[in-house]
């Protein structure tokens, strides 16, 4: 199975998409991650990208259609994707149909904006993983590192003003991408404004399946 996950930033995707990956047993590719983790490296992707996520402006198509269209065409992927935060632009979205890679539903998360706003302020991140925390509903462990061993960090874009960016973002760029794949019937609409879990259950039921077959 092909999964685009949709929404505003803080609407859950990342966490979906954790757990999704576990219960479908497919891989996430999360542009976010990807574009953080050539950041912590300090590769010429990464000196790119900085200057526009810092300011919550969207990273060129270009360039990440090309680092996306690389990571699909490897053999892990072969029996299924999740997409984290790409496509987020009607521009991806049809590079991304040219590729000929077939996407089977567009999961959207549905939140307002005053619970995002709440989640954004309070997230916190895996360095290395990408993982998301939150100080209310997701603590980090007691000996304040990941899972994963990493260490767990806010993103310097979670601040207020960065945040109201990336959400004037997404109403300019990145809902029309709503339209397009309800265009091809692909768009499934969930509510993500209360738990994770919740959240899940009814992504499980809107996919018609069965919680104790995953
Ligand atoms: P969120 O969904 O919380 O905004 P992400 O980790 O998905 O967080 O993205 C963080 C930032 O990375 C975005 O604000 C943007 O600058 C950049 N980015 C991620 N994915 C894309 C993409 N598909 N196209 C352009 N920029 C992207
Ligand atoms: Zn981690």
């Amino acid at each position: 199975m092909n999964l685009i996950l949709l929404g505003p930033p803080g609407a859950g995707k990342g966490t979906q998409a954790e757990i999704l990956t576990k219960q479908l047993n497919i891989k996430t590719v999360s542009t976010g991650v990807m574009l953080r983790a050539a950041m912590r490296e300090g590769t010429e992707l990464g000196k790119l990208a900085k200057q526009y996520i810092d300011d919550g402006k969207l990273v060129p198509d270009s360039v990440v259609v090309g680092i996306v269209k690389e990571r699909l065409s490897q053999d892990d992927l072969k029996n299924g994707f999740i997409l984290d935060g790409f496509p987020r632009t009607i521009a991806q979205a049809e590079a991304l149909d040219a590729t000929g890679i077939k996407i089977d539903y567009v999961l959207s998360l549905e939140c307002d904006e005053k619970v995002i706003l709440e989640r954004l302020t309070g997230r916190r991140e895996c360095k290395v993983c990408g993982t998301p925390y939150h100080i209310k509903t997701k603590p980090v462990p007691t000996n304040g590192k990941c899972v994963c061993g990493g260490e767990i960090v806010q993103r310097p874009d979670d601040n207020e003003e960065t945040i109201k960016n990336r959400l004037k973002v997404y109403h300019e760029q990145t809902e029309p991408i709503k339209a397009y794949y309800e265009s091809q019937g692909k768009v499934i609409s969930v509510d993500s404004s209360k738990t994770a879990q919740i959240t899940n259950d009814a992504v499980f039921e809107a996919l018609g399946l069965d919680k104790q077959e995953a």
